[in-house]
């Protein structure tokens, strides 16, 4: 009955989200934190106010929310826990984040997600003629749209630090004559690379091909790739509201990158969904962008999060990848990555173990508020000699 091109589907596996009893959940890279009351105002306001906008279609295109997120990548330069606040509120990217240009909203391509946006980037700019070039380790999604739509893949394994190993990847897109995807920081090493490594790895790959970079976590600490769309009209890069905007549960993403590119974009998804984006999903998202210094302090709380759940597991003889992320991977010899994960759940706490071979010793922590980090503590304090 199904087709066959179903038959060869690979899905992907997101992490649990069992309901057998309340978990501390440590295990998606969520945010702790709610949106800004002004998220939920706006959205309530629109029903109350207007609730004909949930019966009319929304804006097929979001102008409004896409010269929000333009207006947040030009407060921030696309890394909240580096901006500055000033006293009046406002705020301004840190120095060696700014961007020496204006984002302009044709610049913008929003999504129901950044999974949808990602989907959508590899339509429309990778064939099935000639490899995307990827990390070994890297989102296990980017494999799951290539098989979808016939696209090859070549993997470049890490460096032995668990670094994307930048100058292969660059030397594989050059000897296919194709394009790369990576995140930065990597998921889930949480590894990220400087922006002058991805200038280095862009100047060494064809500038014939599309490049994308998946800034999901880009905010937590990362040198975004924003400033580099000047020097490389080929760059795409993705990001996500999911993450430090705390909007897993609404679904947002988008991609940055000139218009043309963006204008291909625009193409595909009109050939598969014309409204991705809801009207809820657009006022929410603007509000949240006229709201960057309370996401800058929520990101900085969870960068101090992680930093210091990186020493305490550092003290406890873990090997800890160092992280620009939201979350720590780890792993300490003669505890296996699998025990460590069922272990940790048994307490009541969710984080993810990934059984591919090569980081199957390891264990993903996504970075909770500070109590939710305490309980964590308290569960690698009771499971000594295990964990
Ligand atoms: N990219 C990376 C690297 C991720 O880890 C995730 C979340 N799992 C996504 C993209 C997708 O995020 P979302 O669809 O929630 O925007």
């Amino acid at each position: 009955m199904q087709s066959q091109r179903t038959l060869k589907l690979n899905p992907y596996k997101p992490g649990e989200q069992p309901n057998d009893r309340p978990y501390i959940k440590l295990n998606a890279n969520e945010n702790p934190y709610p949106p800004p009351s002004e998220v939920a105002g706006a959205v309530t306001s629109l029903l109350a106010e207007n609730p004909s906008a949930m019966a009319l279609y929304p804006d097929p295109d979001s102008a409004r929310l896409c010269e929000a997120i333009a207006g947040l990548l030009n407060a921030t330069g696309g890394v909240l826990c580096r901006t500055a606040v000033g006293k009046d509120g406002l705020c301004s990217p840190a120095e060696q984040d700014a961007v020496p240009f204006s984002v302009t909203p044709d610049m913008i391509f929003v999504g129901n997600g950044s999974d949808e946006v990602l989907s959508l980037v590899f339509y429309a700019f990778f064939d099935g003629d000639r490899p995307v070039i990827q990390p070994e380790h890297t989102y296990s999604f980017y494999p799951v749209y290539a098989g979808y739509y016939g696209i090859p893949l070549e993997k470049i394994p890490l460096r032995r630090d668990y670094s994307v190993d930048s100058e292969a990847m660059a030397r594989a897109a050059s000897r296919a004559d194709s394009g790369m995807v990576f995140a930065n920081p990597n998921a889930p090493t949480g590894t990220g690379m400087s922006r002058s490594e991805v200038r280095r790895m862009l100047e060494n790959a064809p500038k014939n091909r599309v490049h994308v970079v998946d800034e999901a976590y880009a905010d937590f600490g990362g040198e975004s790739c924003i400033p580099l769309l000047a020097e490389f009209p080929n760059l795409v890069v993705v990001r996500t509201f999911s993450k430090s905007l705390s909007f897993a549960g609404m679904r947002l993403g988008y991609a940055v990158a000139g218009p043309e590119l963006i204008s291909v974009l625009h193409g595909v998804k009109d050939s598969f969904n014309h409204f991705p984006v809801d009207a809820l999903a657009q006022v929410a998202g603007a509000a949240a962008c006229a709201c960057p210094s309370y996401y800058a302090e929520k990101a900085r709380v969870v960068a101090a999060g992680r930093d210091d759940f990186f020493a305490f597991l550092s003290r406890r003889g873990w090997d800890v990848v160092p992280s620009s992320a939201n979350f720590l991977f780890a792993a300490k010899d003669g505890v296996s990555g699998e025990a460590a994960y069922r272990q940790i759940k048994s307490q009541g706490i969710l984080v993810r173990h990934f059984p591919a071979p090569g980081i199957e010793r390891f264990i993903r922590i996504s970075v909770g508020t500070p109590r939710q980090m305490d309980a964590l503590k308290d569960v690698f304090e009771r499971s000594r000699g295990l964990l």
